[in-house]
């Protein structure tokens, strides 16, 4: 084994096939106006054309080696075009941005999915393993549907951009991989303060309603709310058993299948309808 294969851990592998790194830039679409957030910048590959292409570039890599040679690499260009961050990605807050573009570390694509969401941006070009991005993009029925794929489809447009073979990596991961582009849907401005609070909020029970039913994927959905409900929360847990026979009349169709079965608005309209039994006056 050399020394370089020694240094490199498991989630360093880096895209040298220039083609695709070119293709990224492309679906990127950067405007010479825009400020771009890059997650796991390692030595800098992408972050050069990123750099190249748009008005500012906030680099992100925990791994202090490769941020050394980052740093060495983006010397040459204009300082005010890019700030490079030493930290890790899942800590940091971001600063503002308008686009994010990404070859992310895999070990943590679902937690910085998760956390791209809480961020106001244009649109992402994020390349994941491939079965991450099969699960983004699941389809209502099949094992790669469940919840990542109903937060994401409810919250952003999901596109499949292509799939990128082991071989464009060094070292060649054991993976395959695929790019995807991410649109977050825009929130409606025209909402009256009430209106808004009421819509955060049946979001928020609407999450943790997806992480409950979700943990028993295979269970009917009537007992995967029963056996999941101290993860929605005290009150619901101490009330599905009587909730559960109101729901019956407009729901009793989806009730009876497995959560993978159920399409996303079905499920947030029951959930919408629990959470206002629970919230009646
Ligand atoms: N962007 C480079 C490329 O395309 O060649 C490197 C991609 S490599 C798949 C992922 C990079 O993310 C590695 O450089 C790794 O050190 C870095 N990384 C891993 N976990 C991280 C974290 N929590 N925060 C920031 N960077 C991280």
């Amino acid at each position: 084994m050399t020394n370089r294969r020694r240094y490199i851990r498991s989630d360093q592998h880096f895209l040298v096939d220039n083609r695709i790194l070119n293709r990224i830039i492309d679906y990127a679409d950067l405007k010479p106006t825009e400020t771009v957030i890059e997650i796991g910048a390692g030595s800098g590959n992408l972050t050069e054309l990123l750099i190249k292409n748009s008005k500012k570039v906030y680099a992100i890599e925990k791994d202090r080696s490769l941020f050394r040679i980052l740093e060495d690499r983006c010397s040459s260009l204009p300082s005010d075009r890019y700030e490079l961050i030493y930290g890790d990605a899942l800590l940091l807050d971001y600063p503002k941005f308008d686009k994010v573009v990404s070859n992310i570390p895999y070990s943590i694509s679902s937690e910085i999915s998760f956390k791209l969401l809480k961020y106001d941006f244009l649109s992402g070009v994020l390349m994941y393993q491939l079965e991450f991005a099969r699960r983004l993009l699941g389809r209502v029925g099949t094992k790669d549907y469940g919840r990542l794929t109903i937060t994401f489809s409810y919250r952003t447009d999901t596109e499949f951009l292509e799939k990128v073979p082991k071989s464009a990596f060094y070292p060649v991961p054991e993976v395959d991989s695929a790019l995807v582009r991410i649109i977050p849907k825009k929130h409606d401005l025209k909402l009256s303060y009430d209106a808004k609070e009421r819509s955060d909020k049946l979001e928020e029970f609407f999450f943790k309603f997806l992480t409950a039913v979700f943990t028993q994927r295979r269970k009917k959905l009537r007992n995967a709310m029963k056996n999941s409900a101290h993860i929605v929360g005290k009150q619901y847990k101490s009330e599905i058993d009587a909730i559960l026979p109101l729901l019956d009349d407009k729901f009793g169709d989806i009730i009876a299948l497995r959560p993978y079965e159920i399409s996303s608005d079905r499920l947030y309209e029951l959930s919408t309808a629990i959470y206002d039994i629970l919230t009646k006056e």
